[in-house]
């Protein structure tokens, strides 16, 4: 058992936990990162194709305002890549292939559709601008906007139904839940802290717009490589006890004592773990107030990118089927195609239990529908299923159902005493993202240099 001695100790090796431990470092405190995985990044994982290309399983794209994550990046040496547009994108309604069109607004929905769905987008956001980052429970509509679902206010728009279901295609991607099973308050929210609707869906000045060379894992590893303590691997910690004095953390191979301990968790596994004194009622609502979102993400590896010989640029969206949103996740030199598409909300639940055989099949049918034969005959396919993994339970992201936030939100960031809490899951801006992640941990840091 490793017996450690340190001002911080942070429990979590993801983009948060580092994040933390550099912030501290930096402020010259002597810091200790316990990890219950072998590896650092957490729900951002890259395999490595070993012929110099990549594939990331986890969280692999940055855009316009992530600037923490784009500024990290610079600084570790990562570069990063526009990820590929030129071409057509598609859209399927009904089981039917619409015209190709270019950018994120579906052209083929006709006049009306379209719209529709410009104008509830515009309401949406002028809702969500209403929604301070910092406290969205404080929202003057709060607890209306929290009493119901996103698919609530999906319903009462006055919009076809076809522009409706884009709508929820494009939500269910973001947040790895059905519509009807998160607040419309939180959903908000949570596009405020990224800006708008739009940045968290578009590709070009969205969200996915860059990517990072040889994966996003990159900039975890270097990020760990450059702390001068380097973290406790599989360690994972069960309790945490807390006195005038200081703080113990014990985990499977490890006591450390410290001052002050940042729990960098998603918050159902924050809540495994034993704290004396315990924490408030309130905070162990919260904690349960939380659902992890649920997705699979899948990748097809073909020795070319065929689709862009047809002027297709990879992108599709379908209001049916098992993926509903594809990308051209190709590695630009290496001749090689990657399509990669997602399974989220309650299909991932059901795919999830199933053999990977069959997934592969049924992925693979849906990248055939939409860009023809030759999708069924990957090099490889690749499926990761992240409600299997221990130390994630789920991905992206945690969520809450109606009627939590304005119950639980002041006890977010609140501290337990010398325990402060850090994750993407608390983050102001880009809440969810890498990006909102290393500011929950600079955010953690700081609290923990005021001794
Ligand atoms: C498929 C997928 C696609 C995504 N796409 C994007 C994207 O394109 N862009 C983007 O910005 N974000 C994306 N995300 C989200 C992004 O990955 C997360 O927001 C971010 O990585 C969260 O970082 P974190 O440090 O808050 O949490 P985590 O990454 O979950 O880190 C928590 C760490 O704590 C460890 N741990 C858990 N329990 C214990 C314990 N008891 N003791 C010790 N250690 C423990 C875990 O092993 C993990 O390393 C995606 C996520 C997934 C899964």
């Amino acid at each position: 058992m490793l017996e450690l001695d340190v001002d911080v100790c942070v429990v979590g090796a993801g983009f948060a936990g580092l994040s933390c431990a550099r912030a501290l470092e930096r402020r010259g405190r002597r810091v200790c990162v316990v990890e219950a995985r072998e590896r650092v990044g957490g729900r951002v994982l890259t395999v490595d194709r070993g012929d110099g290309t990549w594939i990331d399983v986890g969280g692999q794209w940055v855009g316009p305002t992530q600037d923490r994550l784009y500024g990290l990046a610079r600084e570790l040496g990562v570069e990063t890549f526009p990820t590929h547009t030129a071409g057509k994108n598609l859209l399927y309604v009904r089981g039917q292939r619409g015209r190709a069109y270019t950018g994120t607004i579906p052209l083929p929905v006709g006049p009306v559709g379209l719209f529709g769905i410009a104008w509830l987008l515009a309401r949406a956001n002028r809702l969500a601008r209403t929604i301070p980052v910092d406290r969205p429970w404080d929202a003057p509509r709060a607890r209306e906007l929290d009493a119901e679902t996103l698919a609530d206010y999906l319903d009462r728009a006055p919009i076809t139904k076809t522009a409706r279901r884009l709508v929820e295609v494009a939500f269910e991607n973001v947040f790895a839940c059905d519509a009807d099973e998160i607040s419309l308050l939180f959903a908000l929210a949570y596009a405020r802290s990224a800006g708008s609707i739009e940045r968290l869906i578009d590709v070009r000045g969205g969200a996915q717009q860059d990517r990072f060379v040889g994966g996003a894992l990159g900039v975890a590893t270097k990020l760990a490589g450059e702390l001068r303590a380097r973290p406790v691997h599989d360690c994972p910690v069960t309790a945490i006890t807390q006195s005038d004095r200081g703080v113990v953390v014990r985990g499977a191979r490890a006591v450390v004592r410290a001052k002050r301990a940042v729990v960098a968790l998603p918050p159902r596994l924050a809540a495994e773990i034993a704290y004396e004194p315990a924490p408030s009622a309130a905070r162990a609502r919260l904690w349960d107030a939380f659902v992890m979102g649920r997705v699979i993400k899948c990748t097809a590896v073909y020795d070319r990118p065929f689709w862009r010989g047809r002027g297709l640029s990879g992108q599709a969206v379908s209001d049916d089927g098992l993926v509903n949103v594809t990308f051209d996740n190709s590695i630009p030199g290496s001749g090689l195609g990657m399509l990669t598409g997602f399974i989220e909300g309650r299909r991932a639940g059901e795919w999830a239990e199933r053999p990977e055989v069959e997934r592969r099949a049924a992925v693979l049918a849906c990248f055939a529908r939409y860009f023809g034969g030759e999708a069924r005959e990957p090099l490889e396919y690749v499926d990761k299923v992240w409600a299997h993994e221990r130390w994630s339970g789920g991905c992206y992201v945690a969520y809450m159902p109606p009627k939590r936030l304005t119950d639980v939100g002041p006890e977010l960031r609140a501290p337990h005493g010398r325990v402060h809490w850090a994750g993407t899951e608390t983050a102001m801006v880009w809440n969810g993202y890498i990006d909102g992640a290393l500011e929950s941990g600079e955010r953690a840091a700081a609290e923990c240099a005021r001794d």
